[in-house]
């Protein structure tokens, strides 16, 4: 049996860089579902906010709380605001490159933000950042990565984690001992018909949270992204940043007429655009670019331009065909400041967990720097742990041969995530009504 003092889920930012925050002393395992680089922190493309001055803190702190309907908890939104100068410093520090001139960072801006607060790399953001953060976890001796190997469920008895038991990719199952477990699992995109997020990142952790009675918060907080390329093929939708809307792209009508400010929130941008749609009788709107300089669309949205053309749609010479699809999910498992679940010994960080910060919706760029914030809390928390309880019995905890059939398990984890989100819907709907 293999045994590990910290096991991370998930090779995203929040893994990674909670892997990376860890004394060194720590032997850790990092295990991924897919290859280690088949997560959505590879796919962000706006960027990342932070606090410039002193002077941005109000204006900051009001556009996540406006964004969030004020339903944010407010000490993780300070705690996140007041981290993220410490955040980029660790991140330039891993070799992260930001777009700089003469020296200073550049800022760019997205919709519902007050101020240009937003570093980025070109529109590859999240591809910078985790292919950095990747490359120095391969490097530590204390971390082992391992691909391709599925959570299908924790080891826990009388409300304690002790470790989990994986797949690999034959289906064969082996239990491994923990004396921390970190969920760093993503969102629930691919329990969406259309979501600009990996297919496999699908809430496997809140199934077993549902599974093992550790508290959610807020399934139904779903976010749609206003602007998906449009295509009437399946696999994931891809994503045209709303960067490319703070820079001045514009929506569009079958007419040709604007008919919303695309810089409201995305929950408001989003629902404009389905009502459009639903007036229209169409199946997406358009964005038109030519409000932005050319030299700006080739230099900070070269994957995008290049993405777009291939598609039949060059931005430099025609509107592009967009539409809302499925993009983030600001509910989770509940955590307390330091990423700690109600499980002893079971942390919950980045998309998978629930800290509060986004309220009922995500304000752009905030993701990225809220799951480094609190990876960072999370490592810190187990760090200055004495303790952990420990089993003899942890053999006999679960029986490894009972996950022989992995694509049902798979199938009834989607089906029991589904199912929340609409049974909490419906839930909410019924108390707004009262
Ligand atoms: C297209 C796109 C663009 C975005 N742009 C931005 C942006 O510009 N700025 C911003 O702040 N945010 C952006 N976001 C959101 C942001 O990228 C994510 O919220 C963030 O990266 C989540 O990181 P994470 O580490 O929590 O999860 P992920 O990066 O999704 O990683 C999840 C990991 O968990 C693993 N996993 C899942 N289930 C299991 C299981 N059962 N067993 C083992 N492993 C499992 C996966 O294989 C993966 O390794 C964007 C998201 C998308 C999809």
């Amino acid at each position: 049996m293999e045994k590990y003092d910290v096991i991370i889920v998930g090779s995203g930012v929040a893994g990674l860089f909670c892997a990376l925050s860890l004394p060194r002393e720590k032997n850790i395992l990092v295990i991924s579902k897919d290859a280690l680089d088949g997560c959505d922190s590879f796919l962000a493309q706006g960027g990342i906010c932070m606090l410039r001055d002193e002077d941005d803190y109000d204006a900051y702190f009001e556009d996540t709380m406006r964004a969030g309907h004020y339903e944010n908890r407010v000490e993780s939104v300070e705690i996140m605001i007041r981290s993220s100068q410490d955040i980029i410093n660790d991140l330039e520090g891993y070799g992260v490159e930001f777009e700089k001139k003469n020296g200073e960072f550049v800022f760019t801006k997205e919709g519902a933000h007050s101020n240009n607060r937003i570093l980025f790399h070109e529109d590859v953001t999240g591809r910078e950042i985790t292919s950095k953060l990747l490359a120095r976890a391969q490097e530590r001796e204390n971390i082992t990565l391992m691909a391709h190997t599925t959570m299908v469920d924790w080891v826990c008895k009388d409300n304690v984690c002790y470790g989990i038991v994986v797949a690999d990719m034959d289906g064969k199952t082996t239990a491994i001992q923990g004396d921390v477990t970190v969920l760093a699992c993503g969102g629930l995109g691919g329990v969406y018909p259309h979501s600009t997020n990996y297919r496999h990142i699908s809430g496997d952790a809140l199934a077993l949270a549902m599974y093992h009675n550790v508290r959610l918060e807020n399934c139904d907080y779903v976010q749609i992204h206003p602007t998906t390329l449009y295509s009437n093929q399946s696999g994931r939708s891809f994503l045209i940043s709303e960067s490319v809307r703070g820079e001045g792209a514009v929506l569009r009508n079958k007419a040709g007429e604007r008919f919303t400010d695309e810089l409201q929130p995305r929950d408001v941008v989003s629902k404009a655009i389905f009502a459009q749609m639903e007036k229209d009788g169409t199946e997406h709107v358009w964005l038109d670019f030519s409000p932005i300089p050319r030299e700006e669309i080739l230099n900070h949205f070269p994957n995008i331009y290049a993405r777009c053309k291939q598609a039949g749609y060059d931005p430099l010479e025609t509107w592009v065909p967009v539409v809302p699809a499925q993009h983030y999910f600001m509910g989770g498992i509940y955590v307390d400041k330091d990423s700690k679940t109600t499980m002893e010994q079971l942390y919950a960080v980045g998309e998978t967990s629930c800290n509060g910060v986004h309220g009922r919706n995500r304000l752009a760029s905030n993701s990225l720097l809220e799951s480094l914030v609190f990876a960072k809390r999370a490592a810190h928390d187990i760090a200055n742990t004495k303790c952990f309880k420990t089993t003899d019995d942890f053999d006999n905890l679960v029986n490894v041969d009972g996950y022989e059939d992995l694509p049902s398990i798979m199938e009834n984890y989607h089906a029991m995530v589904v199912g929340e989100i609409k049974k909490e819907e419906t839930l909410r709907a019924k108390k707004e009504a009262i």
